[in-house]
């Protein structure tokens, strides 16, 4: 009797401090900034990207798109301050100084960013930005944007090469393993130390300031699908200031994005870059090594 009662209270005690609690905090706020970028599909990603975020119970997510490229960017002045993460499907024109500067200061002081392909394309000459991304490519980087980065599987060590040459390029679009470098990273915790992404741009000789980056997870750029015939970074955090960034080079394509390993990486990354935790389990379908999974 003494023992079921003080069972019962334990199970009300942990009612209350949530830890049995079903999601019962606000939602994370996400800015889903789109309007430019060289992907057909940018507006199908957003939306996409928007269900697969808010079906977690987790996020609410506004899509803020700027004017088309050639448009009047001066009336592009999104709000930062209410969102709790902005997450960059954007690949365009420079937006203005005081955008750029609500932003920086929006990251500095805390506020997560989410990194999605091409958006590590953007703005190559903006130096806050590029800190904050770690690394990108195209438009026009190389070895003056800084180092590029990946992983010498002999030598167990990441390579800050800073030799000359482009920055940024893929080889032929393909399914790839994706290999985990940083498995009690609470973004990687539980999931497969390997597994089958399906078909997409495999990024790489990405470069950038690099600093303060922390590969979780690489791909094999194989020379048979021209690509780097290295292991280069493909999910990445990055400390900006007090800023969480949460980097994936995934999602090239609708069916590239529908994998569900983006799917999961893109909602746990995100969370971790709102709190710094991740809470969410590891879903039955995950892909293996052998066998992709989409949804
Ligand atoms: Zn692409």
């Amino acid at each position: 009797m003494m023992r079921k009662l003080l069972q019962l209270v334990l199970i009300l005690c942990l009612g209350l401090t949530g830890v049995y609690a079903v999601p019962g905090r606000k939602p994370y706020k996400v800015m889903l900034i789109d309007g430019q970028n060289n992907h057909r599909n940018m507006f199908e990603g957003s939306g996409f990207m928007k269900s697969i975020l808010e079906e977690t119970g987790l996020f609410k997510v506004d899509i803020v798109t700027t004017p088309p490229k050639g448009g009047d960017m001066s009336t592009f002045r999104p709000d930062f301050s209410s969102y709790d993460v902005v997450l960059s499907n954007y690949n365009g024109e420079s937006w203005p100084e005081p955008v750029n500067e609500a932003f920086e200061k929006f990251v500095r002081e805390g506020g997560g960013f989410v990194v999605v392909h091409a958006a590590d394309n953007a703005f190559p000459n903006w130096e806050a930005y590029n800190l904050m991304i770690g690394i990108g490519g195209w438009e026009g980087r190389d070895e003056r944007s800084g180092p590029y980065l990946y992983f010498d599987e002999g030598k167990g060590e990441f390579i800050y090469d800073t030799t000359k040459g482009k920055g940024g390029s893929h080889g032929m679009q393909h399914e790839y393993v994706v290999k985990t470098r940083e498995p009690k990273h609470p973004i990687m915790k539980g999931l497969p130390g390997e597994w089958l992404h399906q078909k997409d741009e495999l990024y790489d000789r990405l470069r950038g300031p690099a600093r303060n980056v922390k590969v979780l997870a690489t791909a094999y750029s194989a020379p048979e699908t021209k690509g780097s015939g290295r292991h280069e970074p493909i999910l990445m955090t990055i400390q900006y200031g007090k800023g969480r960034v949460f980097h994936t080079v995934m999602g090239h394509e609708n069916y590239s994005q529908r994998c569900v390993g983006f799917i999961v990486t893109l909602q746990r990354g995100t969370e971790w870059a709102a709190s710094g935790k991740v809470t969410q389990k590891v879903p039955a379908d995950f892909p293996t090594k052998e066998k992709g999974s989409v949804r």
